[in-house]
């Protein structure tokens, strides 16, 4: 199958309020451009340096999304362009990208990470941590952060009842605290290719879908 049939049945899969992310991590610029040549606009990276070189060649009307753990002293280098960070999970690293993106004169739209899933090794906020935060004012000071939002992992297990209800745990988690971050605060960013249908079925109206579109990654190169 090619990147382009691919794409046409995912779109013609995923209801019009989902936004597909077409995660192009470990691809070269020509998939994305024949993803591109298709319509896809958003496209997510997990790397910094990857997401600068290929902002650099490929064309300015791209949304770039920033989806992977990211670094506070690699923040600087995606401030200046990127749409949309998914992975915030500190209040340091709140705090960094608000300071870069005062220097470049920009709000910058993030993603609250939460951590839903059974393994320690996944990253993101706990409901307690964030509530902390809102009680203390901190979200406030953060003038040129725009919080869209939350992402989060499910689980790698077959259990889809797990799986399900690490999903909907995360929807009416930005339920609740759509209450507090208001209008803009409306993306809920769940669901890869093994289990985005059940990520929409569960709240998601964000899929980042990577190896149903490019095909299996080879991260041996
Ligand atoms: C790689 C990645 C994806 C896409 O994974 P696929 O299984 O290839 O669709 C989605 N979200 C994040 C955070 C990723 O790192």
């Amino acid at each position: 199958m090619s990147i382009q049939s691919n794409l046409k049945n995912i779109q013609a899969s995923i209801p019009e309020h989902v936004t597909l992310v077409a995660v192009s991590k470990t691809k070269p610029s020509s998939d994305i451009e024949e993803a591109y040549a298709s319509g896809q606009r958003i496209f997510g990276e997990n790397k910094v340096q990857e997401l600068c070189d290929k902002f650099e060649v490929l064309p300015k009307d791209i949304e770039w999304h920033m989806i992977g753990h990211l670094q506070r002293n690699k923040v600087k280098y995606i401030t200046p362009f990127v749409s949309l960070i998914h992975g915030v999970d500190s209040e340091r690293l709140l705090r960094e990208i608000n300071k870069q993106a005062a220097k470049n004169d920009r709000i910058v739209n993030c993603l609250l990470q939460f951590h839903i899933a059974k393994e320690e090794t996944k990253f993101g906020f706990s409901r307690e941590e964030i509530l902390e935060l809102i009680s203390t004012g901190v979200f406030n000071e953060l003038k040129n952060i725009c919080i869209k939002g939350v992402m989060g992992m499910a689980t790698n297990t077959d259990n889809q009842d797990e799986v399900a209800k690490e999903f909907s745990s995360l929807s009416s988690l930005a339920n609740e605290l759509q209450a507090h971050f208001g209008d803009d605060f409306k993306t809920v960013s769940m669901g890869m290719s093994g289990d985005y249908s059940l990520a929409i079925e569960n709240g998601s109206n964000m899929v980042r879908v990577g190896s149903s579109i490019f095909g299996h990654r080879n991260y041996q190169k």
